[in-house]
């Protein structure tokens, strides 16, 4: 599952039980040993790509495309 965190980012969390601790060498939960599927790998990396994109725009440091 995905969660965001207070400033808006997104959080790769564990399905199994919902913790946000993952070996990022392996894609495995800490806690239960769940793995990650690319599915969720994929999803959240298109949250993060989103996420940045706001940022850049809140932040004005995005390239000056019109809109
Ligand atoms: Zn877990």
């Amino acid at each position: 599952m995905i969660f965001r965190n207070p400033a808006g980012a997104p959080e790769l969390a564990c399905d199994e039980c919902g913790c946000r601790w993952f070996d990022r060498m392996t894609g495995a939960c800490y806690e239960c040993g769940a793995t990650v599927t690319a599915e969720m790998r994929a999803e959240f990396s298109r949250e993060l790509d989103a996420f940045a994109a706001r940022r850049a725009q809140v932040s004005g440091v995005a390239d000056k495309r019109p809109p």
